[in-house]
């Protein structure tokens, strides 16, 4: 872990686990702590996720302990290894460095000799029934559920089957099942007979074609946990039902060792996006969006693309903390974190994203003047650039109004502004074009004005930015909005809507030529701009990787959208 992210870890407030530990660590019930970060590779991470990795690296940072990154990979027809290649390196990215790495499937010989265990111990049996048989029998929380008819088959019958099981002799459809036998009218739906193993006839992406059958989550979960040593399986509310039955497998096959406990805490919600990897594949799938690290998706590789720091969203995840709670976040937190870090460390420049041709008719012809302008005014240090200024000049079509109401401070028609940087300049004409448009328009520049050497004795209220006509260069600029237009998706899908009927068409403008200061034709992908006025961007890193240069949005410098909502 950085230094940075270690002091970060340190410096915040406890939360409910880290009380707990803390007391037990005090109490000496535990000795050391061992957390993990578990995903399924079954897609690209997301914010969401990134709110487990901050908690697990946290925990284990504060005290002094280890964190596994652990692939539950139990899955086969759904897990590759892109994906696993992702996790990792989006868990680096955002300043993490695991203990250890595992795979569920490097335990799979382990969990086969531990379900033989519970064959012999009583604990499970081999059953042969329909998925629909099974769901009628296992009946309602309110009311005991039946017993399969092959509960009380022998030991060696079970074994016998588990064997051809494993030895692809069974295909899917011959509805072979290993279950633990615990109680069918248990209050608790996931103690009546859950279901151990299931026969699948499919290649794994690692293990190959060495199995036929595979493990459940809830199984192969609790003890890959309990194999590794894991203190705290940390893990979100909807799994605290799976708990007794967590702890009924560890007891079962480890007696009475010292073993993990599950903690639940609240997954992330937030606004405006959703965090299901089923759903978000769908997306990348059916090509609605550009990919896993498409900008507007909340992917750890999108908010990347994005123009996302890890700094950022270790503060975002920070600020939202940890509770039993279950709510929904509002993004607009996730933007104050990302512009908090950037105003710090993002250098300004000049960029016109729409532009109007401004003439200083008076500036002499061929002339380029060399002027000095700040990096950033929030970090000294940053130090300063040169922009070339001459005749010919780009400002922004929303810095200038033929018809301006009252308070308008920017250009009109007879009226002066400076241009940041440069010199005062005032209107005297607006060339059209044949349709109406405005072609251009022509100013003149009081020689004495140059900013910090202004002697002119003009008062001017406005301020705007503006490129050199001739140096500057054409680029195209994303702007993005948010990827879906309801608030909480999930409430409003909730009976029979799809999802996909919430797509915000306006999520994504494509700025075809935009107007950028010579300087930024050099921009790494790894550099965050503001550009005066109009927010903070990032050089594209899939267009970098084509050898072109293309900016994205990263996040506007107020919240635009917020101010529209009060409006309506
Ligand atoms: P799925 O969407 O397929 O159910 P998942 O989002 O639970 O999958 P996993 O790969 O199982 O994905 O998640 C890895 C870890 O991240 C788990 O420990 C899980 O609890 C945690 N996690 C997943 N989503 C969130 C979320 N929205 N907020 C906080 N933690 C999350
Ligand atoms: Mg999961």
């Amino acid at each position: 872990m950085s230094k940075e992210v270690e002091k970060a870890v340190i410096e915040k407030s406890l939360n409910f686990i880290e009380e707990k530990i803390e007391k037990e660590l005090k109490e000496g019930t535990q000795t050391s702590i061992h957390t993990r970060f578990p995903p399924e590779p079954n897609g690209y991470l997301h914010i969401g996720h990134a709110k487990s990795i901050c908690l697990n690296f946290g925990l284990a940072q504060r005290f002094n302990g280890k964190c596994n990154l652990r692939f539950d990979d139990t899955n086969p027809t759904k897990e590759n290894i892109e994906y696993v290649d992702s996790i990792k390196n989006d868990v680096e990215w955002l300043g993490f460095k695991w203990d250890n790495q595992f795979y569920a499937s490097d335990y799979f010989q382990k969990l086969y000799e531990f379900a033989i265990q519970l064959i012999k111990s009583g604990d499970a049996y081999v059953d042969q029934q329909t998925a629909e048989e099974i769901a009628v029998q296992r009946g309602v929380p309110t009311k005991p559920g039946t017993e399969s008819p092959f509960r009380n088959r022998s030991v060696e019958e079970s074994l016998a089957l588990f064997d051809k099981m494993k030895n692809g002799e069974f295909s899917e459809s011959d509805n072979y099942i290993l279950r633990a036998k615990i109680d069918m009218s248990s209050p608790n739906m996931h103690m009546r007979d859950p279901i151990m193993y299931r026969v699948r006839n499919v290649h794994h992406y690692r293990t190959g074609n060495d199995w036929c059958m595979y493990p459940m989550y809830d199984y192969a979960h609790g003890l890959s946990d309990a194999i590794e040593g894991i203190s705290h399986s940390i893990c979100t509310l909807e799994f605290e039902v799976h708990r007794p039955l967590y702890d009924w497998f560890n007891k079962k096959v480890f007696g009475e060792a010292k073993l993990p406990y599950q903690t639940e805490f609240a997954r992330l919600n937030l606004s405006y996006t959703i965090m299901s990897k089923r759903k978000l594949l769908q997306l990348v799938e059916e090509k609605l969006v550009d990919g896993w690290d498409d900008p507007r998706m909340p992917t750890i590789s999108g908010l990347r693309r994005r123009g996302y720091t890890p700094k950022s969203i270790r503060d975002f995840c920070d600020r939202i903390g940890v509770a039993r709670r279950d709510g929904i976040i509002d993004m607009q937190l996730l933007e104050f974190s990302i512009r908090e870090d950037l105003n710090k460390i993002a250098d300004r420049r000049m960029a016109v994203l729409d532009p109007i041709k401004v003439v200083i008719t008076n500036f002499p012809e061929g002339k380029v003047e060399q002027l000095t302008a700040i990096n950033n005014p929030e970090n000294p240090e940053s130090g300063s650039r040169e922009l070339p200024f001459e005749r010919e000049v780009y400002i922004d079509s929303d810095d200038f109004m033929e018809d301006s109401p009252k308070k308008y401070f920017r250009l009109f028609p007879g009226g002066v502004v400076r241009l940041k940087y440069a010199y005062i300049i005032q209107c005297n004409e607006v060339i059209k074009n044949e349709d109406g448009s405005i072609k251009e328009i022509h100013c003149e520049y009081f020689e004495n004005s140059k900013s910090g050497q202004d002697t002119s004795g003009l008062k001017v209220k406005g301020t705007i930015h503006w490129v050199s006509a001739n140096h500057a260069i054409s680029v195209p600029v994303n702007i993005y909005d948010r990827l879906f237009t309801v608030e909480d998706v999930a409430e409003e899908t909730k009976v029979d809507g799809d999802y996909k009927d919430f797509i915000n068409p306006e999520s994504l403008e494509v700025v075809t030529i935009a107007k950028l200061e010579p300087s930024l034709a050099n921009a790494t992908v790894n550099e965050h701009f503001q550009f005066e006025r109009k927010g903070y961007f990032v050089a594209d890193s899939k267009a970098k990787a084509e050898g072109k240069l293309v900016f994205n949005r990263t996040v506007g410098l107020r919240d635009s959208w917020a101010k529209m909502q009060n409006k309506n």
